[in-house]
C-alpha cells in the first residue's frame, strides 16, 4: 500500500537548550537561569497573585498581603529576583511582564492538565485506505488519527492537553483538525508554530522515520525551524487546503472544505495521490479527484502552486 501519514516532532531537547542558550547574545536570561528563578513557591505565588489582580498594577504593601510570607525582607528579596524580567516595577506598583505571564499560564496549565487520560475515540470516518473505522488516541500531548485494522496513519500532531478540557469526543476532534490546518499554514509561511523562528520547507523523497516514527510517505513535505529544530512532516496534499483553485473544485460539488475533516480527503493523508512529474525544475503534483472531473496541482520545491489543471 502506498504510505499514508504525517507527524510532527521536535529536534532534541540537547540541541534546542543549546541552541537557545547560544542565541541569548548577553541581551535575555539564559533558560537554567530563568528556571531557577521561577523554581520557588514564594515567587510562583507573588506571580499568581499579581496575575489575579484586576488592576494594571499592585502596590507593594497589597502584594505582600496576598503572599502568605511574614517575613518582609524575605519577601523582598523574592520579589526582587523576579523584578525586571518576569515583574515589571513602576510608580504605581508592580505588574506582571509576558514571561510572568507565561509561567503562571504554564503552571496552571498543568494543574488541570497532569497525565491527561483519553480513551480512544470513534473518528466517525472511515480509513481512507482500507475503510475501516477510524480511531483517535492521545499519548504524550499528541492526537493521533489512525486505522487499528490496517495500521494506516491519517496524521499524528501535538495537541496541547489543554485542548482536551471541556470538549466533547467530537469538538476534541474538530478542535485537532483546525489545529492541523493552523500549524500547516504558520509553518508554509515560513513561521515555526513552537518558538516563531524562520521555518524552511523543501519536498523530501524515500522513507523517513528519522526521528521515531516511520511516516511510510515516498514523497512528503518537510517543514524544520532553523531555530529550535521543530519539525513537521506531513503530506504534499495537507498544504493544499486553503488553496483558492481547490476550495472552488469542491464548492462547485456542494462541498465546504474548510468544514471538511482532513483525514477523510484521500490527497490529504495518503501519497498514493502525488507524483514527482519533473526534477528540473523540481516538480510535484497532486490529484484530486472528483465525481467526473479530476483536479490536478502542481507545485514546485517550495510549495508554491505553478499550474492547476482540470481533466
Ligand atoms: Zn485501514
Ligand atoms: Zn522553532
Amino acid at each position: 500500500m502506498s504510505g499514508i501519514s504525517g507527524s510532527d516532532a521536535g529536534g532534541s531537547n540537547r540541541a534546542r537548550e543549546e541552541r537557545s542558550i547560544a542565541t541569548c547574545g548577553g541581551e535575555c536570561v539564559p533558560p537554567a537561569d530563568a528556571f531557577a528563578v521561577v523554581a520557588s513557591e514564594t515567587r510562583l505565588h507573588i506571580l499568581e497573585a499579581l496575575w489575579r489582580s484586576d488592576d494594571d498594577a499592585v502596590r507593594f504593601s497589597d502584594l505582600h498581603g496576598e503572599v502568605d510570607l511574614r517575613d518582609s525582607a524575605q519577601f523582598n528579596y523574592h520579589l526582587d529576583k523576579l523584578t525586571d524580567q518576569f515583574v515589571a516595577k513602576t510608580d504605581e506598583g508592580y505588574a506582571l511582564r509576558h514571561a510572568g505571564e507565561s509561567v503562571v499560564r504554564s503552571v496552571l496549565a498543568g494543574t488541570f492538565t497532569e497525565s491527561p487520560d483519553l480513551n480512544p475515540i470513534d473518528v466517525g470516518h472511515d480509513c481512507v485506505d482500507c475503510g475501516s473505522g477510524l480511531r483517535a488516541t492521545y499519548a504524550d500531548e499528541r492526537l493521533a488519527i489512525e486505522c487499528p485494522d490496517c495500521g494506516a496513519s491519517h496524521g499524528r500532531y501535538s495537541f496541547p492537553p489543554g485542548g482536551l478540557n471541556d470538549r466533547t469526543d467530537a469538538e476534541v476532534l474538530d478542535a485537532f483538525d483546525q489545529r492541523v490546518r493552523h500549524l500547516h499554514c504558520l509553518a508554509a509561511d515560513g513561521v515555526c508554530p513552537e518558538c516563531n523562528g524562520r521555518m524552511a520547507t523543501r519536498i523530501a523523497e524515500g522513507a523517513s522515520g528519522d526521528h521515531g516514527t516511520d511516516l511510510g510517505l515516498s514523497v512528503r513535505v518537510v517543514h524544520e525551524c532553523a531555530q529550535c529544530r521543530h519539525r513537521l512532516d506531513s503530506p504534499v496534499g495537507l498544504s493544499l487546503l486553503d488553496t483558492a483553485a481547490v476550495v472552488a473544485f469542491y464548492e462547485e460539488r456542494g462541498t465546504d472544505l474548510t468544514a471538511t475533516p482532513y483525514w477523510t480527503l484521500p490527497w490529504c493523508v495518503c501519497d498514493e495521490y502525488v507524483s514527482v512529474v519533473d526534477r528540473d525544475p523540481y516538480r510535484v503534483r497532486v490529484r484530486i479527484p472528483g465525481d467526473e472531473e479530476t483536479l490536478f496541482v502542481t507545485l514546485d520545491e517550495s510549495l508554491d502552486i505553478v499550474a492547476t489543471e482540470r481533466r
